[in-house]
């Protein structure tokens, strides 16, 4: 884990703003907060944090906006988010997700649930960066020079389903949302007009250039897909 990451609170109610930063100043971290949208959005674009803990529920901006236009700035985009609510429907935790939050938790919560989820965000957002070649059962990749193979016989990806690939091995296990393939491979400019469906049948297509390996590719019902890593084989 960081142990100086920043982390910006995102919330209205003092006293929880007061209980979840001495929460996180005890473990270590870095905290600032923000009472409401706006003042999160200027101060995650001037302050760069590591980690958002945002409300839901906040006045004007709300924690789905935030999300959202934090996802949509690359200076933003790439910034650990988990969601507080008081919301504990279906419907709310699969919006916050598809907005792309990395961690939801219902309120009331533990300082302890608390601080373990901050630690588990943050050291998932840690993880290295690929190295240039990568194997992983009778897959093998040469993210440099774009080449994939599959038990050793070159699989013809597009630059499409490469990609699509390389996002899901780099999110290390890790659930994507659709939204958050269509921004990370087909860009955000063109997501909006991309249909989600999209992803799911360029999803379909790697799965079947890489055979028996294709199996990796989880479908995460309501949420999205990842990729089950090699050193999840054994449990
Ligand atoms: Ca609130």
């Amino acid at each position: 884990m960081t142990p100086r990451a920043k982390i910006l609170v995102v919330e209205d109610e003092k006293n929880i703003a007061r209980v979840v930063t001495y929460t996180l100043e005890k473990e270590g971290y870095q905290v600032s907060v923000a009472k409401d949208g706006q003042e999160a959005l200027d101060t995650a674009r001037r302050e760069s944090p590591d980690l958002l803990v945002l409300d839901l529920m906040l006045p004007g901006v709300d924690g789905l906006d935030v999300c959202r236009q934090l996802r949509a700035d690359p200076r933003t985009a790439a910034l650990s988010i988990i969601m507080l609510t008081a919301k504990t429907q279906e419907a709310d935790r699969v919006v916050g997700l598809e907005l792309g939050a990395d961690d939801y938790l219902p309120k009331p919560f533990s300082p302890r649930e608390l601080a373990a989820r901050v630690k588990a965000v943050l050291r998932r957002a840690a993880r290295p960066e690929l190295p240039a070649t990568w194997r992983c059962g009778g897959l093998e990749a040469d993210w440099e020079r774009r080449l994939i193979k599959v038990k050793q016989k070159s699989a013809t990806l597009t630059p499409k389903e490469f990609e699509l690939l390389r996002v899901l091995v780099e999110a290390r296990g890790r659930v994507l949302s659709r939204a958050q393939l269509l921004e990370r491979v087909w860009g955000y400019e063109q997501a909006v007009e991309i249909q989600s469906r999209t992803v799911d049948l360029h999803i379909s297509q790697l799965r079947q250039k890489l055979g028996p390996e294709g199996k990796r590719i989880l479908t995460v019902t309501g949420a999205g897909y990842r990729f089950r890593m090699p050193e999840e084989d054994a449990t």
